[in-house]
């Protein structure tokens, strides 16, 4: 396998060609060297820079300062929205083929920097080599799908039928226009794929774009925007601007020229946008994309070695902290022992450290909140439930300096637990022993998320668990991820219930259409 033949999916990171690892380490070098610089926000095309500023440090080694950003002020805002109004008058008469084709310049751009954005997700976030690489190989495949979307549906402009009308000729089409000024607002797990295929979606249709990235991860949207403009996005049609969710974000989502918001972030963040977005004179567009309790359930009839790698992977995958991770397992009793036999055997061969390093699987979790929530739970999980393996943070020699915590599996936890129903974003998973497959769908759907849901058995089991299951995204017998891994493409990815608010996935054929609304146009000609 040479780098040029290998296509780069969730489903297809672990046997990378050599070539890969030899670049993303050149990179790594190279960026190593040139850390700390001062990174302004993006305002109508201009580097803008604040009198107040924030460090963007390493969670593997909080000594090291990756870039000092800004905190975004008022004014800001006000002149992000105002460049994007003004700006995105001339993008949206450009015509769509033109568009497409800066955007695709764009994606083009994003793979030809792919080892800087990976070494910056690495570092920023805490992903591990082939999560870091896959992140900013989605953003560019979300952004080709999103052109492809509008030639297959050439540009949602369509003649419609003529009515029948005597003495006229009627000319009917339909048109699908943007909106107008999109804010994007990204999380800190998926901070390039979930700022750019949002951001793609949004401009290739014709509205102007503000970005406001996690402020624990500003550094890879900021080369990201770097990769728009590059290929041609004009000035203050994307906007990136930095600083606190609750000022900056906040003061984004309450103007009143913002005409349509994509969200990703939690469920408690999301609601409270949702509802502050919805105090206006109309009802505006808002794409939320929120978070998860996804749960993986295993037949009796299941290959035990699949379920166990395919589990493994989900729950720890970038330290657990996937919308799409696995934190529940239901296990019906027949292979219980035997399947939590193979878990913890597998969890235990997990290497945890420095995410730049080949040999490393698991990184840091984001932050030092996020490093003491997981000692909280562990310590309720301790009292209320059988720890498997892991629960325990590392403190010593490399680790010293860095939020670094144990894959961890806990058994016989009663199903009345909180922590049954709370999403933890973390890598600990709770396991439970079922009478049955029906037993153990009812404690599936039991929770208010619905994202992503796994199984392992017979086909038969299969197809009655995808018309069981109350969620957007569902696998069977899948080794490469039980319940995460989607790409764009191939699975349209989002959430129902309280995981999402459209449901209408991302990388599918039903996205594209929400970042543009109808015009029926009909002009009549006398004939006679
Ligand atoms: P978060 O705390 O909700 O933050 C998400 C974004 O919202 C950040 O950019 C944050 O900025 C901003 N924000 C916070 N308060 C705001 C406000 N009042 N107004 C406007 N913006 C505000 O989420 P996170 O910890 O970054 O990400 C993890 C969560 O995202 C999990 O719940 C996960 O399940 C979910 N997620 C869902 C999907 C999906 O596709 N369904 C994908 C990925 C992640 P600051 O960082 O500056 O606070």
């Amino acid at each position: 396998m040479t780098e040029s033949t290998f296509k780069l999916t969730y489903a297809t990171m672990f046997n990378p060609p050599e070539e890969l690892h030899r670049r993303y380490e050149d990179t790594l070098r190279n960026k190593k060297a040139q850390l700390g610089k001062n990174y302004g926000m993006i305002i109508n095309g201009k580097e803008r820079y604040s009198a107040e500023v924030f460090e963007n440090r390493n969670p593997a080694n909080t000594d090291e300062v990756l870039g000092v950003f800004q905190k975004g002020t008022r004014q800001d805002v006000e002149d992000a929205v105002q460049s994007a109004k003004t700006a995105q008058i001339k993008w949206k008469r450009i015509p769509w083929q033109e568009r497409v084709a800066i955007i695709r310049k764009a994606a083009d751009n994003i793979d030809k920097r792919i080892y800087e954005l990976a070494v910056a997700l690495s570092l920023e976030v805490g992903k591990n080599r082939m999560e870091a690489l896959g992140d900013a190989a989605e953003s560019a495949d979300l952004m080709r799908y999103a052109c492809d979307q509008m030639e297959a549906n050439d540009g949602f402009i369509h003649r419609m039928g003529k009515d029948p009308l005597a003495g006229y000729d009627a000319t009917n089409i339909s048109m699908m226009l943007p909106y107008g000024v999109w804010l994007v607002i990204s999380p800190f797990n998926f901070p390039c794929a979930l700022t750019g295929g949002p951001a793609g979606a949004a401009l290739v249709t014709g509205n102007s774009v503000i970005i406001k990235p996690a402020s624990d991860t500003p550094w890879a949207p900021r080369i990201y925007v770097e990769c728009l403009l590059e290929a041609g996005v004009p000035e203050g049609v994307v906007n990136y601007i930095t600083g606190s969710g609750s000022e900056v974000g906040q003061t984004l989502v309450e103007h009143p020229f913002i005409d349509g918001i994509t969200f990703t972030g939690s469920y408690d963040v999301g609601m409270r946008i949702y509802r502050s977005f919805s105090q206006w004179i109309y009802i505006r567009p808002v794409i939320m994309e929120l978070g998860g309790k996804n749960a993986a359930i295993v037949s009796k009839n299941a290959d035990l070695e699949t379920a166990a790698i395919g589990i493994m992977r989900s729950a720890f995958g970038l330290q657990g902290q996937k919308c799409s991770a696995c934190s529940r397992v239901f296990i019906e009793e027949e292979v219980y022992d035997d399947l939590v036999n193979l878990l913890v055997t597998l969890a235990e061969k997990i290497t945890v450290g420095d995410p730049t390093r080949r040999e490393i699987y698991m990184g840091p979790v984001i932050n030092r909140n996020s490093y003491q929530d997981y000692q909280n739970y562990i310590d309720d999980l301790r009292k209320s439930g059988r720890i498997l393996t892991g629960a325990k943070v590392f403190t010593e020699g490399d680790y010293a300096k860095g939020f670094f915590c144990a894959p961890t599996f806990v058994a016989d936890l009663p199903l009345t637990h909180p922590l049954w129903q709370q999403e933890m974003f973390l890598p600990i998973t709770t396991i439970a022993k079922v009478d049955s497959l029906d037993q153990a769908m009812t404690y599936t759907n039991q929770v208010k998320y619905g994202l992503t849901g796994g199984f392992y058995g017979t086909e038969e089991e299969a197809a009655w668990f995808f018309d069981n299951i109350e969620a957007g995204v569902v696998y069977a017998n899948r080794p490469q991820g039980a319940t995460t891994g989607a790409w764009p493409g191939f699975q349209p990815f989002g959430g129902w219930k309280a995981s999402g608010a459209t449901g209408k996935q991302a990388g599918g054929l039903n996205y594209l259409q929400q970042y543009m609304r109808e015009q029926s146009r009909t002009l009549i000609r006398r004939i006679s």
